[in-house]
């Protein structure tokens, strides 16, 4: 009976298989591409399970790109707590799907970072369809509290509709357009105390129809926090000086009582120059109007939830100029960064190809197609002027890195 013995271990192997597999499926009823699984949700994906298989094959890392320095000792570890973020409306679907195309594209595939859309009004459900399927990383929507969108009791409406008037006729855009105001202090206060984004610390502001032309390969939030960045751009330009004509005069108001907040190595002289543009800084009020084109930010939210921002914001929304003038986030950002925060800390991403109509950031390099190098803008000549730059380079100039290139 000894030719028996094979064929006993043979069956007794394939039993062995047989439970291996039964055990597997039990464990896994959902394989990846079936129906009920998340194949898109890649941060789902990224968070360990504790059931799995300590055997099963690791996940591929997601920072590991060849042929970069800068990565290569990091490319094991996790992700930054990090978000993309789009504040959008739902009929600027397609303007947005042009902006996630172009960033899923040049960027984020290869790290999957979560998007975040936040809106005044509930999305619809075809803007959900559609931005899920720009992506493989989560997609997250959320609505704005009321409170923090809405016009606060202390703006006199009068006021705010004779200011409009004056503004129209100083050429200041968007002058009667509420949702514009709110927006923009939306964007200076509250967007960074918005529940769903309480545990996240960097983000990267997106917005509807703005292009990106150039490959990045290495993680941009890792780049933020192994440098102990608090802010990065990509283009500053002079803002229009009626818009903002007291924010100046308010923010010294707020600086003599609170000198204690300035930071050491702060950007004062970039804030004040009146040599480039000496009729700006005049209607101004002392300010260059040079600052950080905010439509795209790559920041630390630990720099807006400082009790020295906080205090900073207090004090302009008490003074009214969100709604009385047409203050922008992007010169009170850019206010806020250059007085309270180490200028060093600011960076300049040259490296990002980015464009929102009119303007460009088009760097020199073989990774960047479709916008051509150095060129500052596609509209009339005279947009050239709005080009502030060099302002930053003559004052801080903290520039490029080159281990990065
Ligand atoms: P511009 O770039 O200064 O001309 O202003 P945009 O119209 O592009 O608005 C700036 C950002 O805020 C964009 O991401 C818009 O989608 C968003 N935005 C502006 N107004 C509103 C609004 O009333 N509701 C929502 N949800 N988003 C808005
Ligand atoms: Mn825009």
């Amino acid at each position: 009976m000894a030719f028996l013995k094979p064929i006993r271990l043979l069956a007794a192997a394939c039993m062995a298989l047989f439970l291996f597999l039964l055990l597997q499926m039990m464990r896994n009823p959902s394989p990846i591409g079936a129906p009920g699984s998340k194949p898109k949700d890649a941060f789902a994906s990224f968070v360990r399970d504790p059931n799995l298989d300590e055997t099963l094959e690791p996940p591929e890392p997601l920072r590991r790109v060849s042929g970069h320095n800068y990565d290569a000792d990091n490319a094991h570890s996790d992700r930054i707590n990090a978000t993309l973020l789009s504040l959008v409306r739902n009929k600027e679907l397609k303007e947005l799907v042009q902006s996630m195309q172009d960033l899923e594209r040049t960027w984020n595939h290869k790290f999957n970072y979560p998007w975040t859309f936040i809106n005044d009004e509930p999305f619809t459900e075809e803007f959900k369809k559609v931005t899920k399927l720009q992506t493989k990383a989560l997609c997250r929507y959320e609505f704005i509290p009321k409170e923090h969108w809405e016009i606060p009791s202390w703006i006199n409406k009068d006021l705010m509709h004779e200011s409009a008037n004056y503004l129209e006729d100083q050429d200041v855009q968007y002058a009667h357009m509420e949702s514009y105001h709110q927006m923009c202090r939306w964007n200076s206060g509250f967007f960074y105390k918005h529940p769903a984004l309480a545990d996240y610390q960097y983000y990267w502001r997106v917005e509807p129809n703005v292009h990106f032309f150039c490959d990045v390969d290495y993680d941009v939030f890792r780049y933020m926090q192994d440098h102990n960045k608090t802010y990065g751009f990509t283009v500053t330009l002079y803002d229009s000086p009626p818009s903002i004509t007291t924010l100046w005069p308010e923010t010294m108001k707020f600086v003599a009582a609170n000198k204690h907040l300035l930071a050491h190595n702060n950007a004062m002289g970039f804030l004040t120059d009146r040599e480039q543009r000496p009729e700006h800084n005049f209607q101004a009020n002392g300010y260059s109007t040079c600052h950080f084109w905010s439509n795209f930010e790559i920041g630390d939210m630990n720099f807006w939830r400082s009790p020295a921002y906080e205090a900073y914001f207090e004090h302009l929304d008490r003074a009214g100029g969100f709604f009385y003038e047409r203050w922008g986030d992007a010169p009170v950002h850019t206010i806020a960064l250059g007085l309270f925060e180490d200028s060093s800390k600011i960076h300049w991403f040259k490296d990002i190809g980015y464009q929102h109509i009119p303007f460009f950031n088009c760097p020199n390099s073989p990774k960047c197609k479709g916008c051509i190098t150095g060129r500052l803008t596609d509209g009339e000549a005279w947009l050239n002027r709005e080009d502030c730059r060099p302002n930053w380079f003559k004052y801080v100039g903290n520039e490029w890195e080159p281990k990065l290139s």
